[in-house]
């Protein structure tokens, strides 16, 4: 069967592993060499050219040095790129790494203004808003990428569903409102099992792959997925810049690939549950689940997302004190910031994943972000329920002893 026919969970579970079977291994090989041994100088210095210039090795060769090449790291770019649809795919030290090389090789000395769609996670807001790369930036509402775009536009750059509202972003219209400025789509939270960015446009799909991809909460990492093109660009960068993935962190991501669309279904549809458990709940004044009504105001679920995602924002009636107090009272969710893992977690994006967002475009302080995980969905419901009653309790005795204080 060819490969471009297969089902994404057959491709999820055999991407990036076909030179194994010629190594005569069936686990994926961990190449932790920091230098690699040189045929000799003219093919040493030779692939050393095409490695720092962006290229992949040459047939007779070395690859050098791991800041340049790491044939772990390359397999698990060869695994992901085929999930998103892409020629190739780059892979960094983290998700933020990847930004910063996505950044980097879209601007230029006359190009340095970057569109970008709020809300964004925390991390891209406040890389752009202090203009650390030199670059300016334009924040701006989806409909708004066209009239925000200007002859130095280097960039658009989205996230959808994004961070941590689960706001969805067309992504297909944004390409057409940038036209020939490269459209780059943080897919964090869809994961290539409910969106592909590239089939719609974008020049770059991006992942901090410490979530989903990952989704055992022990490897950071980031990957981005694009043209060859583009890919040799962000590799050169990144053998500049130094921001290349771990071999170790390449493995646990890479063996996180097989698993992703199971997980991604079975988490999407717990989290489908508990935000419609959520939505009737009298302590919770607003649920953003794009299952929801109002979730999906232009209907992109099933036309751009095959579905609402495993993400959850809740508002609590009770405010700040409430939100606050149900992050100590839940026993199944960690408190803890980061998503996408097999454990469900609960933090408040206020204080913590968007702290540095400016004032006026930072989420409510009511919000709590839930990353549902793995854990059957009645037992989650249970605890938030139980949770949400302790809650309430001691947001109301702290307010009962400031008023007798
Ligand atoms: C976590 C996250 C990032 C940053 O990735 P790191 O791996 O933490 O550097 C970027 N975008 C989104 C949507 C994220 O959730």
């Amino acid at each position: 069967m060819a490969s471009s026919t297969r089902h994404i969970d057959s491709t999820a579970v055999h991407a990036g592993r076909e030179d194994l079977a010629s190594l005569g291994v069936h686990a994926l090989p961990i190449d932790l060499s920091s230098t690699n041994p040189l045929p000799d100088v003219d093919l040493g210095g030779l692939s050393y050219e095409t490695l720092a210039s962006g290229g992949h090795p040459p047939a007779v060769g070395s690859h050098v040095y791991a800041r340049l090449w790491n044939p772990t790291v390359a397999r698990f770019e060869k695994g992901l790129a085929e999930l998103e649809h892409g020629a190739d795919s780059v892979a960094f030290a983290s998700g933020m790494a990847a930004m910063t090389a996505a950044i980097l090789t879209v601007v230029s000395p006359d190009r340095r203004h970057i569109v970008a769609v709020r809300p964004l996670y925390g991390g891209t807001d406040h890389l752009l808003a202090t203009g650390l790369l030199g670059t300016t930036v334009t924040f701006c509402a989806p409909a708004e990428i066209a009239a925000s775009i200007t002859p130095d536009t280097a960039a658009v750059i989205l996230e959808t569903p994004a961070n941590p509202t689960l706001e969805l972003v067309d992504i297909a219209d944004a390409v057409t409102q940038a036209g020939p400025v490269p459209v780059v789509v943080d897919n964090t939270f869809a994961t290539p099992v409910l969106q592909r960015p590239l089939d719609l446009g974008a020049a770059m799909s991006l992942h901090s792959a410490t979530k989903y991809i990952g989704g055992h909460g022990d490897a950071v990492g980031g990957v981005i997925a694009c043209d060859d093109d583009r890919a040799a660009a962000l590799r050169r960068t990144r053998a500049i810049t130094g921001a290349i993935l771990h071999p170790m962190a390449a493995y646990l991501l890479h063996r996180g690939l097989p698993t992703l669309p199971t997980r991604i279904r079975a988490q999407q549809s717990s989290a489908t549950q508990i935000a419609a458990w959520l939505a009737t709940h009298p302590m919770v004044a607003r649920v953003h689940h794009p299952s929801l009504p109002g979730g999906d105001p232009s209907g992109l679920v099933g036309r751009q997302m095959r579905g609402p995602g495993a993400m959850i924002g809740v508002e609590l009636a009770g405010g700040f004190p409430v939100a606050a107090a149900l992050t100590g009272e839940v026993a199944l969710f960690t408190h803890a910031v980061s998503l996408g893992g097999v454990d469900s977690l609960i933090q408040h994006p206020a204080a913590l994943t968007h702290r540095p967002v400016a004032a006026d475009a930072k989420p409510s302080d009511a919000l709590v972000r839930l990353s549902i995980g793995l854990e059957d969905p009645d037992d989650l419901i249970a605890d938030l329920d139980r949770a949400l009653f302790a809650a309430a309790q001691i947001a109301r005795s702290h307010v009962a002893s400031e008023m007798n204080a």
